[in-house]
């Protein structure tokens, strides 16, 4: 069993009900196992503006699903809650599920890299992760202590009553 963690967001067509969707969908995966997962947190937009708020959170699996499959999966789950490629960078989307940390793998292709590149610059990602393991060390990245201290919360905020 590999320890995994997920990212997911959303910011089109009830972000919450996306979010918990996935879950489910993650959890309902073959040999995978869902341990938990973070709060839902809301953040302003990257990138273009001209868009809603995310709604994001963290996961927690144990799977034995290689790498690459697990992705594949995770792609296939976007794409059943309707999520559309329309070749704008981070533009708004229903769904988007990237895989964070992949047990110990450092692997970088043109399909996949993990860890995820933009995991220290993100604090969507770092501080919903730190709740879920706050003494992570992250493959060629280091402690996940030492990556929030270099990132500011800015305008994320933790989603009460729900996740
Ligand atoms: P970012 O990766 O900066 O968060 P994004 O999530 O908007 O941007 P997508 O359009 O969702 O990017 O993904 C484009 C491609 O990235 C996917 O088809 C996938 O093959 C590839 N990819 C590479 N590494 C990863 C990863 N760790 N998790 C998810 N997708 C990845
Ligand atoms: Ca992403
Ligand atoms: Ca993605």
């Amino acid at each position: 069993m590999t320890r995994t963690y997920v990212g997911l967001g959303s910011n089109l067509d009830d972000p919450e009900k996306q979010i918990q969707m996935a879950l489910r969908a993650l959890a309902a995966l073959p040999q995978t196992t869902l341990i938990r997962h973070s709060a839902l947190y809301r953040s302003p937009p990257m990138g273009p503006q001209d868009q809603p708020d995310y709604i994001n959170a963290v996961a927690l699996l144990e799977t034995d699903l290689p790498a690459r499959e697990l992705l594949h999966c995770m792609l296939e789950i976007e794409r059943r809650q309707g999520r559309v490629r329309t070749g704008k960078r981070w533009g708004p989307r229903t769904l988007d599920l990237d895989l964070l940390v992949y047990g110990e793998e450092r692997w970088s292709d043109e399909l996949l890299t993990v860890p995820h590149p933009e995991i220290p610059n993100r604090a969507f990602v770092l501080y919903p992760l730190s709740e879920l393991a706050p003494d992570l060390n992250i493959p060629g990245f280091g402690p996940l202590a030492e990556l929030l201290k270099a990132c500011p919360a800015e305008g994320l905020r933790r989603c009460h009553g729900n996740g």
